[in-house]
């Protein structure tokens, strides 16, 4: 995380803007961009980070980042319900943005009973629940599922998108931004991937392991000017789409995705020409499908940068249609793509001495058995090691899941996709009916 931050500084031009409220360079990622020129520039900004972390850190902190500044620019959305919210949107933004600090977040509840709703749990505080208020801010109590990168300094506690609007639902809806370490706030984090050897070995859990925690809120208390959204189900469930939050998140994701698909494209051809094996057929088509999602992923961003256009707050947003393509996409190919680099690394993904090994009585026979076809073997043990903790280790495998679902469930995307454009696709149906009339009344016309 330091060697992040301080990147920042070694590419300066791109990654810091002047603060509007203090002067200094601060992080461009917490910028409001105006125009093109400033929304693209942020993306230039993001890029560094998701080069450096090859698309592994999907928690980098410019991800909330970009939630954080939306929030802030939708501040007038906020402060509809209470004039403090607004404000502390504003306020908590200029905050993280002038120290620098790095946010975590939850949104879901527990995944205790999934066919009924928070209120309908086996205990009503099994889901983080505001539990009391009075005039300084209000108690939680409860879980939310989870919350990745928490070595954070804050957390963002936000609304998920599945309450209803009833009564019973009011007490789940809340938003707020509290420091990590408010009395009550308890992180349970799950077996960290980084078993603490050495960068040769696990090359990238070593580096890139963010952690994944369960937030218990015992008895927090939530100052009124930390909060953001309250008992109000109805904003909740709307904040993330009127504010922009999640069309920045997607934005930033978007090109996490680009920096993956480089990675993997990039080991897929090394490993391949490493053992010979880049004139087989199916091991060309096997790199061409990497490179058209790489295409298409940067089709994709490039489209949302050039359709931007500012939102009700003033600001330039990226067009939202080719992200949520991105966003939808993208659970379904990265699986893929770990399948591609299993198919071609095969048994020499399991196959691989570590770096005790090479100095150890059998360094001779490793030297002699595990050369390949264009590299001496202690060149090729650490290809293939990348490539192990890339598609088949358990950071490797937490990967995978993570691109399943950080971004929310598949199966409801899709199905809110459908609801989205649902009348852009019945006007392409209707289309296909006139067709099928003109076929139908041209058969039963009678032939002059
Ligand atoms: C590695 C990782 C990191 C994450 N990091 C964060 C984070 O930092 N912050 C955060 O807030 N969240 C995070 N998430 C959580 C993410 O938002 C959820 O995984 C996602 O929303 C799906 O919810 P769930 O995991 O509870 O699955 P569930 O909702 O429990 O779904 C389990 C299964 O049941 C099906 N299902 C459940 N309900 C329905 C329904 N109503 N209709 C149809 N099918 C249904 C699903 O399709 C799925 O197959 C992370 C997830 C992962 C895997």
């Amino acid at each position: 995380m330091a060697e992040l931050y301080d990147l920042q500084w070694q590419h300066a031009t791109d990654c810091l803007f002047e603060s509007p409220a203090s002067g200094h360079p601060v992080a461009r990622s917490f910028q409001l961009p105006k125009t093109l020129a400033e929304l693209t520039g942020i993306g230039r900004a993001m890029e560094h980070w998701a080069r450096y972390t090859h698309g592994m850190m999907g928690r980098v902190p410019d991800y909330l980042n970009r939630a954080m500044s939306a929030y802030a620019a939708g501040a007038p959305f906020l402060a509809a319900a209470d004039v403090r919210f607004g404000a502390n949107a504003v306020r908590l933004h200029e905050e993280l943005r002038e120290a620098d600090l790095c946010l975590t977040h939850s949104l879901i509840p527990p995944q205790a009973n999934r066919s009924v709703g928070p209120a309908q749990q086996a205990d009503e505080f099994l889901a983080a629940r505001i539990k009391a208020e009075n005039d300084s801010g209000f108690v939680v109590r409860g879980c939310r599922m989870l919350a990745t990168l928490p070595i954070s300094d804050a957390i963002m506690v936000l609304p998920s998108t599945l309450l209803k609007a009833t009564p019973d639902d009011a007490p789940y809806a809340f938003g707020f931004v509290i420091p990590t370490d408010t009395p009550g706030l308890k992180l349970i984090c799950r077996e960290s991937l980084d078993y603490g050897r050495s960068r040769f070995d696990h090359p990238l859990s070593s580096r890139f392991e963010e952690m994944d925690a369960v937030v218990v809120f015992d008895d927090v208390r939530v100052p009124w000017d930390n909060v953001l959204l309250y008992r109000d189900v109805e904003r909740c469930n709307a904040a993330h789409a009127r504010t922009g939050a999640v069309v920045g998140m997607a934005h930033q994701v978007v090109i996490k995705n680009i920096a993956k698909c480089e990675f993997v494209l990039g080991l897929a051809a090394l490993l391949v020409d490493t053992i010979g094996a880049e004139r087989f057929q199916h091991v060309q088509e096997k790199l061409a499908e990497l490179w058209v999602t790489l295409e298409t992923m940067r089709a994709l961003k490039r489209a949302a940068e050039a359709d931007a256009a500012l939102d009700e707050w003033g600001v330039m947003r990226p067009a939202w249609n080719p992200l949520d393509a991105a966003r939808n996409l993208f659970p379904k190919l990265y699986p893929r793509m770990i399948e591609i680099l299993q198919q071609l690394g095969a048994s020499g993904l399991v196959a691989m001495p570590t770096a005790q090994d090479l100095q150890g009585p059998l360094a001779d026979d490793i030297r002699r058995y595990y050369q390949a076809a264009r590299a001496d073997a202690f060149e090729r043990i650490p290809l293939f090691r990348l490539a192990w903790d890339a598609a088949i280790s358990a950071f490797a495998g937490r990967q995978v899941l993570y691109e399943r679902f950080f971004f929310g469930d598949p199966v409801r995307m899709a199905g809110s996709l459908v609801a989205a454009h649902d009348a852009e696709i019945r006007g392409y149906a209707d289309r296909i009916r006139d067709l099928v009339r003109d076929l139908r009344d041209e058969a039963l016309t009678p032939e002059k």
